[in-house]
């Protein structure tokens, strides 16, 4: 018993003894966390360079974009080829990805055998050899006619410029065929493939990646959203960086490699090199005297005698020992039980630096991507491959272990990457197919909205044309853009003074106002409002109870004001096509934006209005003008501005007037001076004129309005249609599959949900992809990343489109006015008003550019109005006061 254990205790000693002794010859191998927080440290700094544009260049570490923006989000299927080069194996996989109710992979493989002589022989050579077992395996799987899309792991640094294009930077691991380095392997393998007559997409796969953020890519454009990096960290150190670390053992191994110089990092870590990292301190250890009594064999003098399999036979804990007689026994050195434990020691001294430095450098994306996430806490999962890490008995646990110490506040989940690269490269195929394929039918989708600069002059040649047809006496009657003379003939002189009433309606509110304008040296307009809302029964209902409201509301301002007792003059700004026979008097063509209410179309509005105010029996008022909201935004800046003859709206709804000569206006008598003409664009297209450019999807928020077939091109460029337009593209996109997987929400079905606010949020540069989703998400849409990206698009595509035909009408009303007033350069200024205008991040800048490109002959300022509907109707009131006393005094 006593001698059992002596033994047994002596053996100890023994083992710690020869391990106390390794330990001291290889301490350049072992690394404190201290040393290895530092590597973390350096290895990301170098990250941040690789990514930067001016420092990427010179950057040890690469980070080749792979242009796969996406993982796999279960929504891959298909069939697919992956080809595997660059692994210990090349092969060929065939692989089904479906995904009924689970989503399962099916694979086929074939190893194909590589010689050495095509390795290193020339390229063409290469890609032909790679090209015919292609050509095997298709024959053998009978799949030579299906044309499926082949995935290319092509695991050597590449420069990725596109998702199917890389540039082999240069070779490594054992491989070094001639004329590759430099080109684009994609195309060197098509083109050994083509004569086989198979068609193929081809991506490569990689080795080193993570998600990193778009923006911080410099080398990709774009700002949203996420893309693969393929760190190629094989090549940290290659600037000196690891210098300190790096031992005689891997200068040696640099030496004797076909890269020298190239790869430090991954000739320190990788399952390539372990063994023979071994054998080259066993060589030297023996050399010294220190193993096998100085015995040195011809065997252990031979590169590539030892492999990195045996290091893990010998690592491993039971038979470790036992395994090492073995391996060194074959190699003809005799070993004795201590030079066996020595080296097991060997062995675990290199694999265990391999698997500290990959936590490292793991460690420092880890990093990376708690940063970029910021977070206080990162979860994430890291997905690894490779023999050595399934292989090796201790390295999974190592590495896991030291990750977690070296980057304490996070949980990270080691997941086995069960098939290999193989497999990977299918899921980079089938993400990039479907990415692809998404993309392009997205994109078609949204390249209706996309207008030519063709398109655009034919939809200013058109509304050219309406305008005509509005003017002229011939055409009036059937003319889509009415253009409604409004019996304002002269735009503010500073002249205008006294207290007038406005009314506001038609806009989001309905408003009643106080004006105070004071004219002289100090001209000031003094304003108070109130805000009533108007329900929608009522907007809906029938014409009295909607004018009986609209005079309540008046009687409560004035009790507010305190002015029930003067007789005011009253302005009228009422925001809807009228047929005005003078300057107080309008009949209402038609209802447009939310109002129905009944008995009114074909009226007189003053006179709805004078009726209602008598029905009260409470007050008097002097209703002196009705006004459009156009024409109010145009009074009030030229009141500022004495070039602004233009009036635009872009709010709920979108109209212009401008001042035309009278000689034009064959509805009205008199061929002297100028009137406003309120245009009524918004019917612009009611004859079908537009409806080339206009989609399925115009079609159907058309369908389901108030107003079917009316104001055509108001809904396809005004607030309260742009959200309803998104609205619908984002449900086809969705029944198509490409949004919210597949999944249409109650949410989405809702009519009017996706308001015009939610696409200036949304379009906004200062918004990060995190806060689009949050947007969503309040809407009730549960989205991913590149849902995200997608709804952002749509929004641009449909604000733009809207800001261009705006932008096309508005060149054709200045090209008018500066023939009218046969010009060959006109300055002139519009007076704009509206929330669409105000707030929205694109549509004014995309606006005024399509004015500039598509009228060059004019110089258009645009001004911003304050208050058109208020200041701008009582300015018509005093003009319209004014031109009274003038007549009674004749
Ligand atoms: P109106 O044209 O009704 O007189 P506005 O000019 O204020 O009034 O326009 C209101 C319309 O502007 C809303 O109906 C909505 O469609 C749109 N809108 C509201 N908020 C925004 C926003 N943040 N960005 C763009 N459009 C908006
Ligand atoms: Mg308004």
């Amino acid at each position: 018993m006593i001698a059992a254990q002596l033994l047994a205790y002596y053996f100890t000693e023994l083992k710690d003894d020869q391990v106390k002794k390794i330990d001291k010859y290889l301490y350049s191998m072992r690394f404190s966390d201290e040393t290895l927080l530092d590597i973390m440290q350096r290895f990301r700094r170098e990250l941040v360079s690789g990514l930067g544009r001016d420092t990427n260049p010179t950057a040890s570490l690469k980070m080749l974009p792979t242009f796969v923006r996406s993982i796999p989000d279960g929504s891959e299927k298909g069939d697919f080829i992956a080809l595997d080069l660059g692994g210990s194996n090349f092969r060929i996989l065939r692989v089904r990805v479906s995904h009924e109710k689970k989503q399962t992979v099916q694979m086929e493989s074939q190893i194909y055998d590589t010689p050495e002589d095509i390795m290193h022989g020339s390229g063409t050579k290469l890609f032909d050899h790679v090209a015919e077992c292609l050509g095997d395996f298709m024959q053998k799987h009978n799949i030579k006619d299906k044309k499926l899309p082949v995935g290319f792991t092509f695991s050597f640094p590449c420069q990725q410029t596109k998702l199917d294009e890389g540039y082999l930077i240069t070779w490594t691991k054992r491989f070094k065929a001639s004329g590759v380095e430099g080109m684009d392997v994609v195309k060197l393998l098509n083109k050994a493939i083509k004569k086989r007559g198979v068609s193929v997409i081809l991506c490569t796969g990689t080795n080193a990646c993570y998600m990193e953020e778009l923006r911080h890519i410099d080398l990709v454009e774009g700002d949203e959203g996420r893309m693969c990096v393929n760190t190629e960290w094989g090549a940290f150190g290659d600037d000196g960086r690891l210098e300190d670390i790096r031992t005689e053992f891997d200068r040696e191994i640099d030496r004797g490699s076909l890269n020298p110089g190239k790869q430090l990092f991954e000739k320190m870590v990788s399952g390539m090199y372990m063994g023979e990292l071994v054998r080259l301190i066993l060589v030297k250890m023996a050399k010294e005297g220190l193993l096998f009594e100085g015995r040195i064999t011809p065997e252990l003098l031979t590169k590539g005698k030892f492999e990195t399999k045996h290091v893990s036979a010998i690592e491993k804990s039971k038979e470790g020992l036992s395994k090492a007689k073995e391996i060194l026994t074959r190699l003809g050195v005799e070993p004795s039980t201590d030079d066996c434990i020595a080296v097991q020691h060997v062995c675990t001294i290199v694999s265990f630096r391999s698997a500290n430095l990959i936590a490292a450098t793991l460690g420092g994306i880890l990093l990376r991507l708690k940063e970029n996430k910021g977070v206080a806490r990162l979860r994430t999962t890291v997905g690894i491959d490779g023999s050595l890490y399934k292989m090796h008995p201790q390295y999974a646990r190592r590495l896991h272990k030291t990750v977690r110490r070296l980057v304490p506040d996070s949980d990270v989940r080691f997941l086995l990457s069960e098939s290999g690269s193989g497999k990977g490269a299918a899921m980079v195929t089938a993400v990039a197919y479907r990415l692809a394929d998404q993309s392009r039918q997205i994109a078609q989708t949204l390249s209706e909205f996309r207008l030519t600069t063709e398109q655009l002059l034919e939809v200013k040649k058109r509304m050219k044309t309406e305008i005509q047809n509005g003017l002229s006496k011939s055409t009036q009657d059937s003319a889509t853009v009415k253009m409604l003379p409004t019996f304002v003939r002269s735009t503010p002189d500073g002249t205008e003074n006294g207290d007038f009433l406005a009314l506001d309606l038609g806009g989001t509110n309905f408003r009643v106002l106080m004006v105070k304008i004071r004219s002289g040296k100090r001209r000031t307009v003094e304003m108070h409002n109130k805000i009533y809302a108007i329900p929608l029964e009522v907007m809906q209902g029938t014409g009295e109870e909607l004018f009986d409201h609209i005079v309540q509301c008046i009687s409560d301002f004035l009790d507010y004001m305190g002015m029930k007792n003067a007789r005011l003059p009253l302005g009228f700004t009422f925001s809807f096509p009228c047929r005005q026979t003078s300057l107080d008097a309008g009949i209402l063509v038609t209802w447009t934006k939310g109002f129905k209410a009944t008995d009114c179309e074909g009226e007189d509005v003053v006179g709805l209005l004078r009726e209602a105010i008598k029905r009260r029996e409470e007050f008097d008022l002097d209703v002196v003008a009705i006004v459009n909201d156009t024409v109010g935004t145009m009074m009030t800046c030229a009141y500022e501005e004495p070039t602004c003859e233009i009036g635009l709206i872009a709010g709920t709804g979108s109209n212009a007037c401008y001042m035309e000569e009278m000689r034009n206006i064959e509805m009205i008598e008199g061929d002297e001076g100028r009137m406003c003409v309120n245009m009524e664009w918004g019917a612009f297209g009611d004859n079908g004129c537009l409806d080339d450019i206009r989609t399925e999807y115009d079609r159907s928020v058309d369908d389901f309005s108030l107003n079917p077939g009316k104001q055509r091109y108001e809904k396809m460029c005004s607030g309260m249609y742009l959200g309803e337009i998104v609205r619908n593209i984002l449900i086809d996109l969705t029944k198509k599959g490409f949004l919210f997987r597949g999944q249409i929400s109650e949410t989405l079905k809702t009519r009017g949900i996706f308001e015009t606010k939610y696409l200036s949020q949304i379009e906004s540069d200062r918004l990060a992809l995190l806060q689009v989703r949050s947007i969503l998400q309040h809407l009730g849409l549960d989205s991913t990343c590149d849902d995200s990206i997608i709804v952002k698009e749509v929004c641009g595509a449909v604000s733009r489109r809207a800001a261009q035909l705006c932008g096309a009408g508005m060149a054709a009303v200045v090209d008018k006015i500066r023939e009218n007033r046969g010009l060959d350069h006109l300055n002139i200024t519009v007076g704009v008003d509206g929330t669409l205008y105000k707030l929205h991040p694109h549509f004014s800048r995309i606006m005024h550019q399509t004015v500039d490109e598509l009228a060059p002959q004019c110089n258009v300022n645009f001004l911003l109005s304050e208050d058109g509907s208020g200041k701008g109707a009582a300015l018509i009131t005093a003009v319209g006061c004014r031109l009274r006393v003038e007549q009674n005094n004749k």
